[in-house]
């Protein structure tokens, strides 16, 4: 992937910008990951720590056209008014911004820019900013972009939770957002090209709104993936890095699909 210029129209790149748990554990950034494709440039979620993750990366943010949305956590939309003062105030370009996710976002996103810059939201923005429901078990086309969705084990308030299928230029990327394990993450991964697995720790615990890693050790075998990747991970799961027996979600991985 090249991060300073326009993406060439060749493949799908993408670079994790974020494959920690909500706390930032280990120095970890907060869920984000960029996609190139031939259609332009799309981030997967936007934790709060999205904007200097990519400043880090050297990423233009100027160019991310669309934000897909798993869920309303702050570790992962937590970013969004970051994004937008970005392109309203430093940003050169004034292109249009999609933000897709669960039903119920635009309200989020008011509540959350009247909380963080109090009459900014109602004011005149320099660019469009356009809103699309992605609803669980449901195909939506965004841009270019096949997202389908399954409501994930997670909870976040009156909003869905979703795990996510995206596929753009005949590759498929799954991603399971914040969830426990559901055997439909099976069929979310099948046949795709890269699976993005949250893996919040290492071992079992009381509650099943994660996945642990030892869950998706006794599932692995029945994840069809070319490439499979664990994220969101919490201070076991970073502490184990080296040695964990499945590829992780480090921030600045780039892969070529
Ligand atoms: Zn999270
Ligand atoms: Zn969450």
């Amino acid at each position: 992937m090249n991060n300073s210029t326009t993406p060439d129209n060749v493949g799908v790149d993408i670079q994790i910008a974020g494959g920690g748990d909500a706390f930032g554990s280990g120095g970890q950034f907060q869920t984000c990951f960029i996609v190139d494709d031939s259609h332009g440039r799309f981030a997967i979620d936007f934790g709060a720590t999205s904007m200097v993750a990519l400043g880090q990366l050297g990423i233009d943010v100027a160019e991310i056209e669309l934000v897909v949305l798993s869920h309303l956590h702050g570790d992962h939309f937590g970013g969004l008014p970051f994004l937008l003062l970005h392109r309203q105030y430093a940003a050169s370009s004034c292109r249009p911004l999609t933000l897709a996710g669960p039903p119920g976002l635009q309200g989020r996103i008011a509540a959350l820019m009247d909380c963080m810059y109090p009459g900014l939201w109602e004011g005149q923005w320099r660019f469009a900013i356009d809103f699309v429901d992605i609803v669980p078990d449901q195909t939506t086309t965004v841009l270019g972009r096949k997202i389908t969705a399954q409501k994930a084990r997670h909870f976040a308030g009156a909003q869905d939770c979703l795990s996510l299928r995206i596929e753009t230029d005949d590759k498929l990327i799954a991603f399971s957002g914040d969830t426990g394990w559901r055997d439909e993450l099976i069929e979310l991964a099948r046949d795709t090209d890269l699976f993005i697995c949250e893996c919040n720790e290492r071992i079992d615990q009381p509650y099943d709104t994660h996945i642990s890693f030892e869950t998706l050790s006794r599932n692995i075998d029945r994840l069809q993936t070319k490439r499979l990747l664990v994220s969101h991970l919490g201070p076991d799961m970073v502490g184990a890095i080296d040695s964990l027996p499945v590829e992780a979600a480090t921030f600045g991985l780039k892969l070529a699909l």
